[in-house]
């Protein structure tokens, strides 16, 4: 899902369970984990793939527009989620469940929405120990061809997120374009 997605829908889920259960600890939890979890892609671009272009621009064009190599990502992974789900369980963590609430919140969005930019799904792609087996290389889940460059502004992409080529684009690709994608290609005006 695009940051922008996750910023509103976490931020709605922020205030349904503050409303709801008065709770900061669990409200700031599910922030970090509905919309902070994403810090990985951070530590990926500056750590695994060697870029030095800090500008948020730079950044979220890199992913977006699909020239990431290494999807290390250790925060978007079932393992996590399932060993962060017990210690919860154990310490009985308020600020803990938020997380676990939140990352349940988020890991489905980011299977769903990304993966309609993939043929076959990501739903294998968000497990720790698949993306180990293949080494952490993004080329193994998804082709980074496909996606189109993003020609807009920060803001607009930042909601937007990355979409795929569309056929007049890039003529000679079969282009299957998902739903999500199919909103940008404008019909020409009567
Ligand atoms: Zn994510």
């Amino acid at each position: 899902m695009s940051p922008g997605g996750h910023l509103v829908t976490t931020a709605a889920a922020c205030a349904a369970v503050y409303a709801g259960t008065g709770s900061a600890a669990l409200t700031l939890g599910l922030a970090a984990g509905g919309f902070l979890i994403d810090i990985d892609h951070v530590v990926d671009y500056v750590a695994f793939e060697r870029q030095r272009d800090l500008r948020p621009s730079a950044f979220l064009r890199y992913y977006l527009e699909g020239r990431v190599r290494r999807v290390v990502l250790p925060l978007h992974s079932y393992e996590l989620f399932a060993c962060l789900m017990l210690l919860a369980w154990l310490s009985n963590s308020e600020w803990l469940w938020g997380y676990v609430l939140g990352m349940g919140l988020h890991l489905p969005l980011d299977i769903i929405f990304n993966g309609r930019l993939v043929p076959g799904g990501l739903v294998h792609f968000y497990s720790f120990a698949c993306r180990a087996r293949a080494g952490f290389l993004a080329e193994r889940f998804a082709d980074p061809g496909r996606l189109a460059p993003l020609g807009e502004s920060f803001w607009v992409s930042f909601f937007r997120g990355a979409r795929l080529k569309s056929a007049a684009t890039s003529p000679g690709r079969v282009a299957v374009a998902a739903p999500l994608a199919s909103s940008v290609l404008r019909a020409p005006s009567p």
